[in-house]
């Protein structure tokens, strides 16, 4: 079987260790004559499940006891909304750091629901760098301070996150948690929609610091307050069962791998062949994020024009890679490399992009193309 070069942006490439593990799996789980979706969700088989998640979560991220973990559903969009609902008191401010489209998205749903500002921006600059968070004013007029710790379609991301003193820091981490080690202490809220680095659609992971889960929000609905979830451990209701499941398969790997420290030097080694690549092109190739913002998941580039760029593109999927388009919103090209993408399959990218630029460079020369 040929597996494809698949640089989607999310869903993503999931290892292939952990889609084979599943599919031996897939028509019968621990002996039980049933498959995962058909276990209860109060079954003690799929409580092993529940319980392997969360327990291989904290061990590979060195979670503190002083921190839940969250299953929810609702993707990380919905957690732009449940933050603000749960974290942004009357009286007080969010404070977000726009740095992409999804950092924009967050700070417009906090909008909806409170007052909100803006802590630093880099939307002028076409979100090509983190931007510098200066001093905050006023730190007790504010509830938190909400990062996007990898900007996915602009691909840049946070190398020292901002020391926001006692006011909690909130870091959307949807594509890069579990890609390096983490100092969670440094974070009163973490939360990662799952398709990116940590297994399929339908489960969201929150990391919450204990004393940040509110008890006096009656007021809002049930399943949007963050202490009824943490309560019943995520079994208030059904759970994503299959994605928790996968999820679980996919920690596994991680530690299989040698946890996050061997993880990092493996998606460093990826990130640094394509984006030599690029730096050795003669200009050719053009990294969208600036060098001391670029990210070690989402590598962002443009060729010199947008016929170039069609012909890149047609002949890459002709070679079998898939998802290296921009995204939408910015065009270009991206090539998502998350910790389950193989170095081979950089290597073959890399490959790629200098024979393109070596066959199409004398072209481009003399105005041909
Ligand atoms: C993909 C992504 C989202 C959106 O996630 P959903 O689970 O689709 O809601 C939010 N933030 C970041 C940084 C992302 O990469």
């Amino acid at each position: 079987m040929n597996r494809a070069y698949n640089f989607n942006a999310g869903p993503a490439a999931l290892p292939f260790e952990v889609l084979q593990k599943a599919n031996k799996e897939w028509l019968d789980i621990f002996n039980s004559g049933m498959s995962v979706m058909e276990l209860s969700h109060r079954s003690k088989e799929y409580d092993a499940i529940h319980n392997k998640a969360h327990d291989l979560l904290r061990e590979l991220l060195n979670i503190p006891d002083t921190y839940d973990i969250l299953f929810l559903q609702g993707g990380a969009s919905l957690q732009f909304t449940m933050i603000p609902m749960n974290l942004l008191s009357e009286g007080k401010s969010a404070s977000y750091v726009l740095s992409g489209v999804w950092a924009d998205k967050a700070f417009h749903e906090a909008k909806k629901l409170g007052n909100v500002m803006v802590a630093a921006s880099s939307k002028e600059q076409g979100y090509s760098h983190i931007p510098l968070v200066h001093s905050i004013d006023s730190p007790e007029d504010v509830a938190y301070v909400h990062v996007t710790s990898n900007n996915t379609i602009y691909g840049t991301q946070w190398k020292i996150f901002p020391d926001t003193g006692d006011i909690p820091l909130i870091a959307d981490m949807s594509s890069d948690i579990l890609s390096k080690p983490l100092d969670i202490t440094k974070f009163g809220l973490i939360y990662a929609g799952a398709q990116k680095n940590l297994g399929p659609s339908g489960v969201t992971v929150v990391i919450i610091r204990k004393d940040l889960i509110k008890t006096d929000l009656n007021h809002i609905p049930t399943m949007l307050q963050y202490k009824t979830h943490a309560d019943n451990h995520s079994l208030y209701n059904t759970p994503p069962t299959l994605s928790i499941y996968l999820l679980s398969l996919v920690l596994e790997w991680v530690k299989n791998q040698g946890g996050v420290e061997a993880i990092e030097k493996l998606n460093e080694q990826k990130a640094a062949l394509i984006y030599s690549t690029i730096d050795e092109s003669e200009g050719f190739y053009q990294g969208h994020a600036k060098a001391d913002s670029r990210s070690f998941m989402n590598v962002t580039f443009t060729l010199p024009n947008e016929t170039l760029t069609k012909k890149f593109l047609e002949e890459a999927k002709k070679s079998g890679f898939i998802g290296l388009e921009g995204h939408r919103s910015i065009g270009g090209c991206r090539a998502s490399i998350y910790n389950a993408v193989p170095l081979t399959h950089c290597e073959k990218l890399a490959n790629f992009m200098v024979n393109f630029k070596k066959e199409n460079f004398s072209l481009l020369i003399s105005h041909e193309v």
